[in-house]
């Protein structure tokens, strides 16, 4: 646990990260991830420039086109930062282990999965659908989590919510939750099981009312309509793979004390 190595998967997750963005900006357009590069809003011109220095090239350009000078999202900071961010935190949790790849994996999933639902209110089955399989496959290598794991937390994941999704549409005969977080909680189920999908399951829901319930009085906005829960959700996930066994045991502490 050096500091160079906390340098290292910073930089590393800061070009993840700008990789990430061109994800987030094309599969909701079904775009190729490949070529060409991003454009700008504005101008057209390729803005591929500033990926060549993740986070630094923003900031040099203040967030703005070096070809005409308009404003580019400051999502594109936001996500190569989150995700340097979290390659170090990940890296501190899980030191150099197959468990950290299979994390960086799936907390980048979960990133593009988040910055495409908050914008567009969808999650595509390339990255949930997708994301489970890599999830079960991922699970034939790894250490104390085997393949019926990954298979109990789809089923669950997807018959969890699902069986929400169902009991609402019933009692009020309206859509509630969408069936993209259904597909995101198996694939988080594929990932981190039974335990992992409850407790994002549980704090996603915490967090996502803590933020929402004010938001729906400030809007008069039904809960649906006033936030995505994708990134709740995800956020859920991170915060288990980070430090989840640690959170249950302080909360069975306080519970019932020893
Ligand atoms: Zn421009």
């Amino acid at each position: 646990m050096s500091i160079t190595m906390d340098l290292l998967f910073f930089v590393l997750g800061g070009i993840i990260g700008s990789f990430l963005n061109v994800c987030v900006y094309r599969l909701p357009r079904e775009k190729s991830i490949v070529t060409p590069g991003s454009s700008c809003p504005h101008c057209g011109k390729p803005i591929s420039f500033y990926h060549n220095v993740p986070l630094v090239s923003y900031l040099m350009l203040r967030g703005r086109c070096r070809h005409c000078g308009g404003p580019i999202s400051v999502r594109y900071f936001a996500v190569e930062l989150l995700t340097a961010l979290l390659f170090v935190a990940l890296y501190r949790g899980w030191g150099l282990s197959f468990e950290l790849a299979v994390f960086l994996v799936f907390v980048s999933g979960l990133i593009v999965i988040s910055f495409i639902d908050l914008e567009f209110r969808i999650i595509p089955d390339t990255l949930s659908l997708g994301g489970l399989l890599v999830g079960v496959g991922f699970s034939f290598f790894r250490d104390g989590f085997t393949y019926k794991d990954a298979l109990l937390g789809i089923l669950l994941g997807g018959g969890v919510l699902w069986v929400i999704a169902f009991v609402y549409e019933l009692v009020r005969k309206q859509e509630g939750m969408g069936g993209g977080d259904i597909k995101l909680l198996a694939m988080i189920g594929a990932f981190c099981g039974i335990k992992g999908v409850l407790f994002s399951l549980i704090f996603g829901s915490f967090l996502g009312s803590l933020v929402g319930i004010p938001l729906m009085i400030a809007k008069h906005a039904d809960a649906k309509y006033a936030l995505p829960f994708g990134p709740f959700l995800s956020f859920g996930a991170v915060l288990y793979v980070l430090a989840g066994d640690r959170i249950i045991y302080a909360i069975i502490d306080i519970i019932s004390p020893r």
